[in-house]
Parts: structure tokens; sequence; C-alpha cells
């Protein structure tokens, strides 16, 4: 039976959610909010819908025109290069990006009579993200039950693995990962220096053919 939305951006971890679940998705949600690499994203994550059969939504959201701040969004500074947890990548933050996702979500799963959202969060993003973390996502579940007459969940299954751990799961089910789209500055090609590529390459290591530039 296909009762969940799957928030679905095409890149590593989304992606492999939508491999396990492909058989109950009823709708992957690919979110245009005005990043600077949504474009990319949304060229594989259409790619893989297409390849496994699930049906494929594009959802504008003008988060720039809202005058939201941030570094990964078109209207920000330049993208910080280094690792995740240091401190210049909060300028990445896009703020309550996945408040804002998933209660967009919400509504699209009641109009569908859809039970649950899928979310691809991990533990690598608990550094700096806050709407990443467990105390969030429970209570925003809590929320949309709540809120809902199916008494929709949100299923975060990665919220507390690494991202190697999910790439790891990924492999195990046969996800190509050259179909999936991590760079933060937006470009044809993976630069290998901004935070989500150096994870990217330290969740990949040993099975990655990325091209990076
Ligand atoms: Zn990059």
């Amino acid at each position: 039976m296909r009762d969940k939305i799957l928030l679905y951006s095409g890149g590593m971890d989304s992606t492999v959610l939508l491999h396990q679940y492909s058989d109950s998705i009823r709708l992957a949600v690919c979110f245009q909010y005005g990043s600077k690499h949504n474009h990319q994203e949304k060229k594989y994550a259409e790619l893989n819908c297409k390849k496994l059969g699930v049906e494929f939504k594009v959802v504008n959201i003008d988060l720039v025109g809202m005058g939201l701040e941030s570094s990964l969004l078109t209207s920000g500074d330049k993208i910080p290069h280094g690792h995740y947890t240091h401190k210049s990548m909060i300028s990445t933050v896009v703020p309550f990006r996945n408040g804002i996702m998933l209660s967009i979500a919400a509504g699209i799963a009641e109009t569908l009579n859809c039970k649950s959202i899928l979310i691809s969060n991990h533990a690598g993003d608990h550094a700096i993200y806050p709407d990443c973390r467990e105390g969030f996502i429970s209570a925003i579940s809590s929320a949309i039950s709540n809120g809902t007459y199916n008494n929709i969940n949100v299923m975060a299954p990665f919220t507390n693995d690494t991202k190697r751990d999910v790439a790891i799961i990924g492999k195990g089910i046969g996800v190509d990962f050259s179909n999936t789209y991590s760079c933060y500055e937006g470009m044809e090609s993976h630069c290998g220096k901004c935070g989500t590529c150096i994870e990217r390459k330290e969740a990949l290591e040993g099975f990655d053919d990325t091209v990076y530039a």
C-alpha cells in the first residue's frame, strides 16, 4: 500500500530511503526553496523516481523572497569550506528548513490520505542543524499526528545513524550513488571542499565514484 510521502532532495540519504521504501511511497516531494544546489539535486531526484516508478512532485517555496538568510540560499554569501563540525558551517543552516518542509508535507499527506512522512535526517547533521535532532523530530511528529485526521507520523529511521552507516545501507541494497548530488556550490561537478562534499567523501570511502572538481 502506498501510504507514505518522502521528502526527497536527490541527495544520498533520501535516495537510500527512496530505494528502501519505493513500494510504499505514494509521492516523493522535492522542495525547490531557493538554494544554490536545488536544481542539481532535482535532476537526480526526478531520474531516480522515474527509474523506481515512484510519483514525483516539485514544490516551490520562495524562502529567499520570505527574507530567510543562509549561505545555502542564492541570496546568501559564499559557501564556507571545511568540515561540518566547524563553526563556520553555521552559515549554511536554513532557518527551520525541516520544520517548514515537514509542515507542507503534512498537508500533502493528509490530502492524499497517507499515514507517514519519511525524512532522511541523520546523526551527522546534529552538530549544527537543530531541526535534524531527535528532540525536534519526535516533537513535530507528535504535532503533525495531533493536527491531522490520519494521525500522520514522521518516520526518520536514520536519526541516530552516521552518514557512513546510511551509505553502507545504500550500498547493500544496490543504490547507485553516482545518481545523487550533495555539493552546496551547485556546480555541475562536486567541489570536494564544502562541508557536505567532505561528508560525502567520508561516507562513500572505498566505493566513491563521484567526480570531484
Ligand atoms: Zn561541495
